[in-house]
């Protein structure tokens, strides 16, 4: 593989993986079938609690390798940037404040192969069908660039791409999130909104697309504060857009107006299949990519999707929670529309404001437990502890009906429509005034020696 070291890309991070920590990468040679193997395999090696990343050589119906569980593991992504496991979420927040300009190049690796028009095909992409409850083959590792037609500002996101022909997709825009909006201002004008689906990139810019904060902010400059570097971009070949010049593959494409087509069912990251429904069509009129391209599958419902998510998430929720109680001290996702708060409360109803706070930081989120700094969010039987010893039901539970969740929850009435719930589980009115905790003396804790009774 060329271009290494010199960009902070795929391949440049696949090969310091190898270089440092050989276990962490498996390079399969024997042929896979991409309906249903190439899943089976990650999932076979999840129940024996393995996430190494794994290079797919030979797939079946295509000649482009696939690499899977990128961001299969804390450790992975803490290598990504350039911090521990345990600082993932304090750095991923130190580098939202800094914001660094992208880098305009006039060619890059990502053009070393053009197909347009009659070219293009996405049927010769891997076709993988992730389940056997999907409509068909996905692309889950695409990254939606766009801009906003009314400001002009940049969007990355993660939109699950069905394939639909040659040169046909079906995108799943999420209701009431940024590409949805642009898609909508667009269509509010007759026109279509272009599109770039990026496939193959560093993790650390892979992070950066799943930033969930202000459209007013710019997920490129995300991107490139995560990579420590700007994040050198090129014009595509048919779209007044700008992509990472060191991706693999670009689709450019357009989202056309007042069109829609059936989409789905497709196993979800909520562990659920979802049913068919009406959405966008994106039409590739170009494909660019490196010559020996490798493509990019998010096992998805597996690690590799489920903390790529959280932990930008995590950082969103506590960056909004901290500008409503300072004191905030740590924040999971721990399940599906779950958020674990815990603070360091310091006058009565703080509790409550963090749950205000989090509700409103983040579309996805229905449940959000807010305990006292003493709990360890990341261990769930502390959490279950407080809410056993510390919440009164009928005083400390707040829902809200009637607002917008995730249209991906299978438990809603109407698409995406759902009750919000949180719970104060902090002790009433404070920690210090809560009936105490009953402790062995820790200095004696520390001073005997089972040796001396067992
Ligand atoms: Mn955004």
């Amino acid at each position: 593989m060329e271009g290494k070291g010199l960009q902070m890309d795929l391949r440049a991070f696949m090969d310091e993986l190898q270089a440092e920590t050989p276990a962490d990468f498996v390079r399969i040679r024997k042929p896979v079938h991409p309906r249903f193997e190439l899943t089976a395999v990650v999932a076979k090696l999840e129940q024996q609690r393995r996430r190494p990343l794994l290079y797919f050589e030979r797939v079946e119906g295509t000649s482009f390798p696939v690499v899977c569980n990128l961001t299969a593991s804390r450790t992975r992504l803490a290598r990504a940037m350039r911090t521990t496991p345990a600082g993932l979420v304090q750095r991923y927040l130190q580098v939202l404040h800094e914001g660094v300009e992208p880098h305009r190049v006039d060619t890059g690796p990502v053009k070393q192969v053009i197909l347009r028009d009659e070219q293009v095909n996405l049927l010769d992409l891997p076709q993988i069908v992730h389940h056997q409850e999907d409509a068909g083959p996905y692309v889950t590792a695409g990254i939606a660039i766009a801009r906003d037609p009314d400001t002009g500002l940049n969007n990355a996101s993660f939109n699950r791409m069905m394939i639909k022909g040659r040169n046909k997709g079906s995108l799943h825009l999420t209701t009431g999130k940024h590409l949805w909006e642009f898609y909508r201002r667009a269509e509010s004008r007759n026109q279509p909104l272009e599109v770039a689906l990026v496939i193959g990139v560093h993790p650390a810019v892979e992070l950066g697309a799943v930033h969930t904060g202000s459209i007013q902010e710019d997920e490129l400059k995300i991107m490139g504060s995560l990579l420590g570097k700007p994040l050198e971009v090129v014009r595509c070949e048919t779209l007044d857009l700008w992509v990472p010049a060191h991706a693999e593959i670009v689709l450019e494409g357009v989202l056309l107006p007042h069109v829609r087509e059936e989409e789905g069912p497709f196993g979800e990251f909520t562990g659920y299949a979802l049913g068919t429904r009406p959405r966008e069509i994106f039409q590739v009129q170009a494909i660019i990519h490196r010559r020996d391209a490798v493509f990019r599958d998010i096992a998805v419902g597996h690690a590799d999707h489920l903390l790529l998510s959280s932990i930008p998430m995590e950082a969103n929720l506590f960056r909004a929670v901290q500008a409503m109680i300072p004191s905030v001290t740590a924040v999971r996702i721990p399940a599906p529309f779950t958020a674990y708060i815990s603070i360091q409360k310091r006058a009565v109803g703080q509790g409550v404001n963090a749950i205000l706070a989090a509700l409103g930081a983040e579309l996805y989120l229905k449940w959000v437990v807010v305990v006292d700094h003493d709990i360890d969010v990341f261990d769930d039987r502390q959490v279950r502890w407080a809410l056993a010893t510390r919440v009164q039901p009928d005083r400390d539970v707040v829902i809200l009906p009637n607002a917008r969740g995730s249209d991906l929850d299978p438990s809603t009435l109407e698409d995406g429509v759902t009750s919000k719930i949180g719970i104060d589980a902090t002790a009433h009115p404070s920690l210090e005034q809560f009936t105490p905790r009953h402790r062995v003396p820790p200095d004696l804790l520390d001073k005997i020696k089972l040796e001396d009774y067992l």
